[in-house]
């Protein structure tokens, strides 16, 4: 591992002029992917300017009923928090089905925002790789990428976003604040990662040396009737294969509100907007929940490996909207 040299921030401006002074430093939340990447050499930071003393570290509701949530709250305090759990419980359920305990009470919401795809050929710097190095190739296209992307990827990167909490966030129209040198800024979900292209390397629109500050989420009352599933490889302790996030209000049998997104099949936690046009004012039964899973899975294009998770992101679709209807209905 390069050596580097370590800094703790106490305020805001304090650690952007560190990172600022620093050409190749990075920010450091609970280190558990950052540390991870060094020890392989696919980062190689002359400084780490630890985030986590900065005044960021609670979640407090708003004024117009949402939330905002720090960008140093760790996922074990975000996810027990009596607010998310009643307003946004796919929120914390997403959380509580990543990583492990001792992770979790590392993890920040900035770090966990900025993990990196766990692409096999992507952690391994004796491989190609676009994402890593950019115009080396992506082997992962040709060889070992059944847990790769089905949605939204391209001939240059087929990886995946392996966060649980984004997908959840994805579905809840979050907000990400940002402070930089030049002043703060805000970017939707919907924006804040960038399309792949021919660009893997670059993943996010956050400008050069923004702090990540946190997360805001509108109110949004179907939240509250919301679940998050997750399907992996076993039972625990596993990266998604496929997941998703859903929240349903049915009214007189028909879908009055609906958010889904899905996680582990692009680039990004993917807001399955399609689906949800096909779904509203629609009648609230498996044969719609389908038709709403197919309209979404129409742009799917799979590798020979992976195209299982079709089948398995429709089935997922079909099962938590129906289950949600059941349990709207007792
Ligand atoms: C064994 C293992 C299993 C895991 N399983 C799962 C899982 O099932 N699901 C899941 O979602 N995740 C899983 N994770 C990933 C884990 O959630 C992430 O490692 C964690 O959320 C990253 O948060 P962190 O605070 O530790 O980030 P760090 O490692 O500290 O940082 C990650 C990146 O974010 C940047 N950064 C951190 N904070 C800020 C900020 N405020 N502003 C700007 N940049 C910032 C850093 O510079 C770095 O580039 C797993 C990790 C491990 C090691
Ligand atoms: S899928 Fe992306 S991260 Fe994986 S090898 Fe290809 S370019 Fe690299």
């Amino acid at each position: 591992m390069r050596e580097f040299d370590y800094r703790r921030a106490h305020d805001v401006p304090g650690a952007l002029a560190l990172l600022d002074a620093e050409p190749e430093a990075r920010f450091l939340g609970g280190g558990t992917n950052l540390v991870d990447l060094m020890k392989t050499g696919v980062e190689r930071p002359a400084r780490l300017v630890d985030v986590r003393d900065l005044p960021l570290d609670r979640v407090e509701s708003t004024s117009d009923g949402g939330l905002r949530i720090g960008a140093t709250v760790t996922n074990s305090d975000l996810a027990a928090h009596p607010e998310v759990r009643r307003r946004y419980p796919a929120l914390t359920q997403a959380v509580l089905a990543g990583a492990s305990g001792q992770l979790r009470n590392m993890a920040t919401v900035g770090g966990n925002l900025l993990q990196r795809t766990r692409c096999g050929y992507f952690a391994d710097i004796t491989k190609p790789c676009n994402k890593r190095v950019p115009g080396s190739g992506c082997p992962a296209i040709e060889g070992e990428h059944h847990n790769h992307a089905v949605l939204g990827a391209s001939e240059h990167c087929v990886a995946t976003h392996p966060s649980d909490m984004g997908v959840a966030l994805a579905a809840f129209d979050a907000v990400v604040s940002y402070e930089t040198p030049d002043g703060p800024g805000t970017l939707p979900f919907a924006d804040f990662y960038l399309p792949v292209g021919d660009t893997p390397h670059r993943e996010t629109a956050l400008p050069p040396g923004a702090l990540i500050t946190g997360v805001t989420l509108p109110p949004t009352p179907v939240a509250a009737r919301s679940r998050y599933r997750k399907v992996r490889e076993r039972a625990s302790y596993a990266f998604a294969i496929g997941s998703i996030a859903a929240a349903l209000d049915v009214q007189g049998g028909v879908v009055h509100d609906v958010r889904l997104a899905f996680g582990a099949v692009a680039s990004r936690p993917w807001r399955a907007r399609t689906a949800e046009r096909v779904l509203i004012g629609a009648t609230a039964d498996a044969e719609t929940f389908a038709a709403a899973a197919d309209a979404e899975l129409a742009a799917a294009r799979p590798l020979p490996h992976n195209a299982y998770k079709v089948t398995l992101m429709r089935n997922l679709v079909v099962a938590e909207l129906t289950r949600l209807t059941e349990e709207a209905a007792r």
